[in-house]
This record gives structure tokens, sequence and C-alpha cells, in this order.
């Protein structure tokens, strides 16, 4: 498919005069009449007498498009047919039912910041629940370390107000500025500190509240820090996108808040560079790693050549470390790291002393991505995400820079090199250059999946890499998750078009 900045091909695609869903074609999943377009009026003057408050419901054209499409990402996108904003599980359980009723097709939005085209919409025929007014922490449990809120609540405000309340406690979970638990859970996002606290799909949701497709209300388990009670349900809405359930509360674990400091180290190369975090990360000291990022040599100069660090750094591959503990253990760690680096040919070693030189240390990290997009005037950016066994990350690296290199893109590292993550933002001016850098990531996505990778570790499927699943998981996978879906969501009404792949491939490719 042709992709085209700033243009909805999806839409162009999908919506000439059919009134027939045009996904669901596979024999695997669904045969659903979607709503019609005079069922579809139907549907929204329902929504519109169950919440007749000002701004509730809009079909308003900017605001319907905004909400469908997103300047992080360049997969075709379409406007949803109207935007309800939701403050309450009753009123997502009213939104379904109506959906149902008339079989229109639900898209949840949180934060917005996916990247992979998961909030876009389906074709201008569906429903997008705006869930970003649930914000509320509703319950804070300090002695048992955990917290209820609703799915809208941000990972940054619950953060700051167990902070503003002196409570020593946080959720570790750090995806993008601005991402909602609901959305959180939805992708299984992670972020730097996943190193130390792991991922979405560790322990850090006890539970969830989940409006199914039938309406129905359910809680996945109660607020235990164990349960042997059966399989874990809860994990089946993790990662699922919006495609099984609609999130509205979630009993998240907190961990508690840890004295931290930072140090920088340089390398000749890659390859030196994750051989030390692998030796660093598995010594009596790894478990005070709270996160290890690697920049390579090109964000270096472009952060240089932005000119918002404070003061310019070699250009060279980088490693960026948190290490936490009392004051002791910081100490032993970062001398432990100190001649790890150096006996993989660390040319440069810095290690933080204070809170302030640690804050000013770390602050160059967080410049990456404003800075590689501002490199060359007018570019914008693609932002990929694979993952792969840490031991492998150096090829992956090498191989990937070669074939940008090749193709004469220009690109940026950083990688939350612990776990084997990376992100290359590859940067482009106009509709050929992001071909070029479309073309390029599928590459990548291949290279990570053959070196018994993932073509995401954290960003998630969305429309960009469901192509990619039945390569990565297998077909009986893929077709178990189908399964799923099938039981739960019979009339394919929630965000459809992600996640699953398209089409079954021909088993003997297996
Ligand atoms: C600058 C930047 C940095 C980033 N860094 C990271 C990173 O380090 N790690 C990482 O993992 N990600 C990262 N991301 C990606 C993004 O922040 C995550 O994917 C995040 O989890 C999305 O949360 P959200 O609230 O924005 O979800 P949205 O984008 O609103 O939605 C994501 C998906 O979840 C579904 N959804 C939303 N709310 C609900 C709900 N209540 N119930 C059910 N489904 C729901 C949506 O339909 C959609 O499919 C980054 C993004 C940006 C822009």
């Amino acid at each position: 498919m042709a992709l085209s900045i700033g243009v909805l091909a999806y839409e162009r695609e999908l919506l000439p005069g059919s009134k027939r869903s045009p996904a669901n074609d596979d024999p695997l999943t669904f045969n659903t009449q979607y709503a019609s377009p005079n069922e579809l009026q139907q549907a929204i003057r329902e929504l519109r007498e169950a919440f007749p408050e000002e701004g509730r419901v809009t079909t308003e054209p900017e605001t319907v498009k905004d909400y469908g499409s997103s300047d992080n990402s360049y997969h075709p996108s379409a406007p949803h047919a109207v935007v309800v904003r939701a403050y309450s599980t009753e009123d997502v359980v009213n939104i379904v039912n109506i959906a149902r009723k008339y079989r229109v097709p639900i898209t949840p939005y949180g934060g917005a910041t996916s990247l992979e085209g998961h909030f876009s919409g389906y074709a201008s025929r569906d429903i997008c629940i705006d869930m970003s007014g649930m914000d509320k922490i509703l319950d804070i449990h300090e002695d048992d370390g955990d917290l209820i809120c609703q799915a809208g609540a941000k990972w940054e405000d619950i953060n700051d107000t167990l902070k503003e309340k002196g409570i020593p406690l946080f959720f570790p979970l750090d995806p993008g500025p601005g991402a909602t638990i609901g959305g959180m859970i939805g992708t299984g996002c992670s972020g730097t500190n996943a190193v130390r606290y792991g991922t979405a799909k560790g322990e850090w949701f006890l539970n969830v509240t989940v409006v199914l497709p039938s309406g129905e209300v359910i809680k996945t388990r109660r607020r235990a820090r164990k349960s042997s009670a059966g399989f874990d349900t809860t994990k089946i809405f993790i990662g699922a996108e919006g495609t099984l359930g609609i999130v509205t509360e979630a009993t998240l674990r907190l961990a508690p808040l840890i004295p931290t400091r930072v140090a920088m180290a340089q390398f000749p190369n890659v390859d030196k560079a994750v051989s030390a975090v692998q030796e660093a990360l598995n010594s009596p000291y790894g478990p005070h790693l709270q996160c290890v990022e690697l920049l390579d040599d090109n964000m270096i100069r472009a952060m240089n050549d932005g000119g918002m660090v404070a003061r310019k750094l070699p250009e060279k591959d980088t490693l960026f470390f948190k290490i936490q503990g009392a004051p002791q253990a910081i100490k032993e760690t970062a001398d432990v790291v100190k001649a790890i680096v150096k006996k993989h040919n660390s040319t440069q070693f810095e290690f933080a002393a204070t809170d302030e030189e640690a804050d000013n240390l770390w602050q160059n990290r967080k410049y990456a991505l404003t800075s590689t997009l501002s490199w060359i005037p007018g570019a914008r950016g693609w932002t990929t995400d694979v993952c792969v066994p840490p031991s492998c990350l150096p090829t992956l690296v090498y191989e990937t820079k070669k074939d940008l290199a090749d193709a004469g893109i220009i690109s940026t590292i950083v990688g939350h090199v612990g776990d084997g993550n990376f992100h290359a933002l590859l940067l482009f001016k106009n509709d050929e250059e992001l071909q070029a850098v479309s073309d390029a990531v599928h590459r990548m996505v291949h290279r990570a999946i053959a070196l018994d990778g993932s073509c995401t570790g954290e960003h998630g499927v969305g429309v960009g890499k469901k192509e990619y699943l039945n390569d990565e998981l297998g077909e009986g996978t893929v077709a178990l998750m189908k399964t799923l879906k099938k039981a739960i969501d019979p009339l394919n009404i929630m965000n459809p078009g992600k996640l699953y792949p398209d089409q079954p491939k021909d088993r003997k490719a297996q």
C-alpha cells in the first residue's frame, strides 16, 4: 500500500459505497454486517439522548478526525463517526449497549500516545470512546502498596499525587508522557524502568474492571497480591488493544521509592556497550540497575547539534545507567559498573554524585526524541520498536545501521538496552522518503524476528505491526487469539482492524 503523509488512505480505500464491512473476509474470524448509514445515525441519536450534556457526544469533523489520527503514526487512518466522552463504568456500559444494538464498531481512546495506529477510526463508521475523563484515583492503600484508579488516569499524575501526599511509593511503568492506565494495559507497555521492574505483562495490575462487548461488567480478581484461583484473566486484557473489552478501573501494585543516581559511559561501538550491560546485569549488583539506556553516536551528535544539552557530549555510543538503592549500595554498584565498562573498553565513565548532577545527566536522555526531530529542518520522524534477546542486540543494531546507511536514511537509535529493546527514529521529508523509511522498518522487523525477537517490544501491534504476528507467534497461537476474540466479541465490534492479522497465511509456510 502506498503511504502518503497526512492522507487518510485507509478511509479512501474502504469507503466506496459498500455497506458491508471490508475487514471480515477471514474465515477464522467474523462475518459481521456492521450498521448501515441509517443505523449509524440512529445509534448516534441514541447516544445524544443518553448523554445530553454539552460536549459529551460530538460529530464535529475536526474533532472526529483528530481523534482518529496521530502525528506520531504514518499508518493509514480514518476519522471516527462520533466521539463520546465517558466518565463512569455505567457510561461505558450504556455506550457499549448502543453500539452492540446497531453493530457499530467501538474504538477506546486514552492518552492517544500509542504509535501504531491503535486508535484510528474504522472508516468513519465507529464510535470512539474517550476515556481520558475517567482520570480519578479512587483509593490508595499505602500499607498494602496498591492503588485503585479509573482507566483514564495518567501514570505521571498518579506518581505526582503519591509524591504530593508524601507517600514513598510509585508506579514503575513509564511509557510516553500522557499515557493512561487503560491505554498502557491496552498496549502491554513498558519503558525505561523495565530492566528492573518488568513490563505491563508482569504483576503490576492486580485486577481490572472491564466492560465486555456484551455490556456485562467483570472484575478479573480481588486485591490480594497473590491468587492462584484459576488462570490469569487480567492478562487477557493486557496487550489486547481494546479488542476484547473496555477497561474502566484497575488496581495497581506500587513499588517503594528508592534513592537513585545516574551514571554515563561512552564506548567505541554498540557491541562493547551491550556486553558491558549484560555483565553488569548478571553481577550481584544487577538488581540495583533501574534503567540502562543506549543512545547511539548519531543520537549524541543530534543532541549536540540541537543545543538542548547543557554541555556537548563525546559523539560515541553511550550508555546511561540509573542506579538505585541505599547510598552504600549505590556507591558499590557504581564502582562495579565502572570496572565492568572499563573492561569492555569504555572510553569515559561519569557518575553523578548529587541529585542535581543526576538530573542533569538524565536530562540528556530525555532530549533524545526532540533533538533528532530538529536535527534535519522540516523532517518528520517514524519511531520503530523491536526487541531481541539482549545478546543479539549488537547484530541487530549493526545490520540495521548498515541497512539504513545503504538506503540513505538519516536515523538515530535509542535503546532500552538492558531488555534488548531498541527504537530507531527514521527521518524523512516527503512521500518518497516516507516509503523508503517504511520499507526499512519492514526489513528491521524481519531481522528482529529472525533473531528470535519481537516485532514490538513495547509499542504494541495496532495497524502497523499486525502483518508480522503470524511470523512471530506462529499461526496456531494467532488462531488461539482469534478464537478467544470470537468467544468474547462475536460481533467484532471492539476496535476492529487492529491487532489480529487480516488473513491467515498458508499453514505450510510455517
Ligand atoms: C514520546 C513517546 C514516548 C514513548 N515511549 C514509550 C515507552 O518508553 N514505552 C512504551 O511502552 N510506550 C511508549 N510510547 C507509546 C505509548 O506511550 C504507549 O503505547 C502507551 O501505553 C499508550 O497509552 P495511551 O493512554 O496513550 O493509549 P492510547 O494511545 O489512547 O490507546 C492505546 C490502545 O489502547 C486502547 N485503549 C485505550 N484505553 C483503553 C481502555 N480504557 N480499555 C481498553 N483499551 C483501551 C486503545 O483502543 C488503543 O488500542 C511512547 C510514545 C510517545 C509518543
